[in-house]
């Protein structure tokens, strides 16, 4: 009987993603199944295309139409069953495409491409060079003719085991030498994955961890859930500085001590190396690391090491969630509150619900942990949906900083027109008297913001898109953010009215240069993601901050998370009152969270801390709250406000955008749409459903595509996505002018 697979192939749109059949070729009958990845031939045209494989099966008389498989790709770039449960959980979730789920759990540099051999189309590994020569000793020098200073030598050196050619010519011994010996019968070489020990330099050196009281009452708490065997969710709530990484690195120990593995999200790649440090010296070298700051052979290297299940640890930042990692006891979500945790392209998943079918598939305990838990995680918590375990007090009894605001409107009205306020600048220069050192946070990188015509009013704009230029001195250029745009020399005129332009607003790069200016000799350290382009830019930074190479650090939100330096006794926060004003109905969500984390760096060994706040507007509710760190009153505000004004965890939020190149073709797209969703929920009175819009989004244009959208309020349970699929295949069934490119997204806010 023939053997069909049914397929799904790459660049569908979501509301074109069939499964296609195609006829398999006797010889790759035996080595397809269900997670195969292979080459169809597509369309009209046939050209070669990516696909995954969905179905396979023996039909009795397939349609006589149907095309063959070109190629399939090697047994070991098959989704193995649990990356593909991810795929379909992906796909079901998210409303992405089956291929765009299948390069999100796979590694670039594991997947493959369509190439051509001999004329023939073919698949190609995307990365080739992750192989190394090993030598090894096969036999023994002859006597005569004596051998050489250099060829002992490389003898030597492989007395102990095989060596790679790189350690080798570390040594002084050149591969003419080694060619030589092989030539000879005494050496022979075999091809190896390279084996990079990104850590070699941190020393296992294991200290014993003692718990404190209450570390220890939430330790016991959350390992009645590990042993338990079952899936179990908790929040760890524990002010900054209480230790919860201790509660958590016993956790760990626990759980390989059990004979099962962790995997441990952190939700930025700065805060890699210091959770990579603190693993490594505890438990050794059998961990790996996932997330985007390695280069492709690197991180391909170690998604190896974890698929062939060597290693116990995975730590990594978002994507790391779909770690090959098997087994596993314990999944972290350090810092869960971190809007890093949602994809913003497809697929628009969430960490959160991701890690929450992970541990359901391993039976794991998922650990949530946060001194500000998201609004949606606690209320979970205390509705005792997962266990609520808290850490009240700082380690060591150490006070929590205390929290004082600058008045900005003052500072305007003495006339002070920079951005550092006198009293920042006299606390920072007391610091550096007693040699502490300082964070400052503006979340706001670049240097002066963006360009208005002094005499028209016009702002600089991109071409593309509708947000504004950014001036970045280093590059001497006005950037875009979205698309990338880039203009230099920097205009001086106004291009509508020939008028002089001023730059106002500020950024990172414009306090350093203020902070200079005001405070002469002061080493300033700027974090933020223009600096920290280069490889390994984040742990080589705050080592040398660690080192107190630096007085300041200076830089964006991620200066404000998860670091711990004792030496740090003055946080200042300058530039917040933007962020207070957002739109999204997790601003204040937001801001309290980020002033409470940055607060929580100070004084976190024997010096006591203190923060200083920079706002036009210090009786805020949200500002006060966030002084007093005081979570649970914070959390009561906002959980009525969610209420009231029917917004997560009372509802599920949904962003439906819809782009193209003709805005009225977009609305009209998007007006249809929102249509056809009120006749398919209208056959289910039952499942509720509000629908907010069309209205343009925020950023009405980015790359030359205008922007719709419809705001969803649901509850997404499998009732709704069923009629949401169905009303997906309705809108792609329909004849519009011109369809509009669509995107569901379950992460946003309100853009
Ligand atoms: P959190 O993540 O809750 O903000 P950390 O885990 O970073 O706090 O701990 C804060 C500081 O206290 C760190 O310097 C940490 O090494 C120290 N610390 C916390 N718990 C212990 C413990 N049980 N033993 C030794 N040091 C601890
Ligand atoms: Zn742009």
């Amino acid at each position: 009987m023939p053997c069909i697979a049914k397929v799904a192939v790459n660049d569908a749109t979501i509301h074109f993603d069939k499964l296609y059949s195609y006829l398999v070729p006797p010889d790759f009958s035996e080595s397809l199944w269900p997670g195969s990845i292979v080459l169809v031939p597509f369309g009209r045209g046939n050209h070669p295309r990516m696909a995954v494989v969905l179905e396979v099966g023996a039909e009795e008389a397939p349609d006589p139409r149907l095309k063959s498989l070109l190629a399939a790709a090697p047994e070991k770039a098959r989704l193995t069953p649990d990356l593909l449960e991810l795929v379909h959980f992906l796909k079901d979730r998210y409303f992405c495409t089956w291929y765009e789920a299948v390069k999100a759990v796979i590694p670039y540099g594991a997947q493959y491409q369509p190439g051509m051999e001999n004329g023939k189309p073919v698949l190609k590994s995307r990365l080739t060079r992750t192989l190394e020569t090993v030598y090894a000793l096969v036999g023994e020098l002859p006597e005569k003719p004596k051998p050489g200073a250099r060829q002992i030598q490389a003898v030597e050196a492989l007395r102990a085991g095989p060596c790679t050619k790189s350690a080798l010519e570390a040594q002084g011994i050149s591969s003419s030498t080694l060619n030589g010996l092989c030539q000879k019968g005494i050496l022979k070489t075999e091809q190896r994955d390279k084996s990079l020990d990104l850590f070699a330099d941190i020393p296992f050196d294991p200290q014993p961890l003692e718990l404190s009281p209450e570390q220890q009452t939430a330790y016991d708490q959350l390992e009645q859930d590990l042993l338990s065997g079952q899936t179990r969710a908790a929040l760890l709530h524990g002010v900054t500085g209480s230790g919860k990484t201790a509660v958590f690195l016993k956790l760990i120990e626990k759980t390989l001590a059990q004979g099962r593995r962790a995997l441990v999200l952190v939700p930025e790649i700065s805060l890699t190396p210091q959770m990579t440090r603190r693993l490594k010296s505890m438990f050794g070298s059998r961990l790996a690391v996932q997330h985007s700051a390695l280069n492709n052979t690197e991180r391909l290297l170690q998604w190896r090491m974890i698929q062939n299940g060597d290693a116990d640890i995975v730590i990594g930042t978002r994507s790391a969630i779909f770690s090959p990692l098997q087994n596993i006891g314990l999944i972290i979500l350090d810092e869960e509150q971190e809007h890093t945790y949602q994809s913003e392209s497809a697929p628009r998943y969430s960490a959160h619900d991701v890690a929450k079918k992970r541990a359901m598939m391993e039976h794991s305990l998922l650990l949530f942990s946060s001194a500000t838990p998201r609004t949606e995680t606690y209320h979970a918590a205390i509705s005792s949906r997962m266990r609520l375990v808290t850490l009240t007090h700082r380690y060591g009894g150490r006070p929590l900083p205390t929290v004082d605001f600058i008045d900005m409107r003052a500072e305007l009205a003495a006339g002070n027109p920079r951005e550092v306020s006198q009293r920042m600048v006299q606390e920072l220069a007391a610091n550096l008297q007693r040699g502490e050192q300082s964070i400052l946070l503006l979340n706001r990188r670049g240097y002066q913001t963006v360009g208005m015509c002094g005499t028209c009013g016009h702002v600089l704009k991109c071409p593309n898109c509708s947000v504004p230029l950014v001036y970045h001195k280093a590059q001497h250029a006005l950037l875009c953010h979205y698309c990338g745009h880039r203009v230099s020399p920097v205009p001086g005129l106004c291009p509508e009215c020939g008028g002089k332009i001023v730059y106002s607003g500020f950024g990172t790069q414009k306090v350093e240069e203020e902070l200079a200016e005001l405070l002469p000799g002061t080493r300033i350290l700027r974090m933020d993601q223009d600096s920290t382009m280069q490889k390994n830019a984040h742990e080589k930074m705050l080592a040398r901050f660690a080192k107190q190479e630096y007085d300041i650090l200076l830089g964006t939100q991620m200066v404000a998370k998860g670091l711990d330096f004792g030496n740090v006794t003055l946080v200042g926060v300058l530039g917040i009152d933007s962020l207070l004003f957002g739109q999204g109905f997790r601003s204040y969500e937001n801001v309290f969270s980020l002033i409470t984390q940055v607060v929580g760096r100070g004084g976190r060994a024997e010096l006591p801390g203190r923060a200083l706040i920079q706002t036009a507007v210090p009786d805020h509710p949200v500002l006060q709250l966030a002084a007093a760190q005081d979570y649970p009153a914070f959390y009561q505000q906002e959980i009525m406000f969610r209420k009231f004004s029917l917004y997560p965890p009372f509802c599920s939020f949904c962003v439906v955008s819809f782009s193209g190149a003709q805005e009225m073709e977009v609305f009209q797209a998007a007006r249809r749409f929102a249509a056809i969703l009120g006749q398919q929920f209208a056959t289910h009175p039952g499942q509720p459903l509000r629908v907010l819009g069309p209205t343009p989004m925020n950023i009405a244009m980015i790359s030359g595509k205008y922007r719709y959208k419809l705001t969803l309020k649901c509850r997404n349970d499998a009732g709704f996505r069923t009629l949401m699929h169905a009303a997906l295949d309705a809108y792609a069934a329909e004849k519009l002018p011109a369809k509009a490119g669509i995107a569901l997204d379950f992460n946003s806010d309100g853009d």
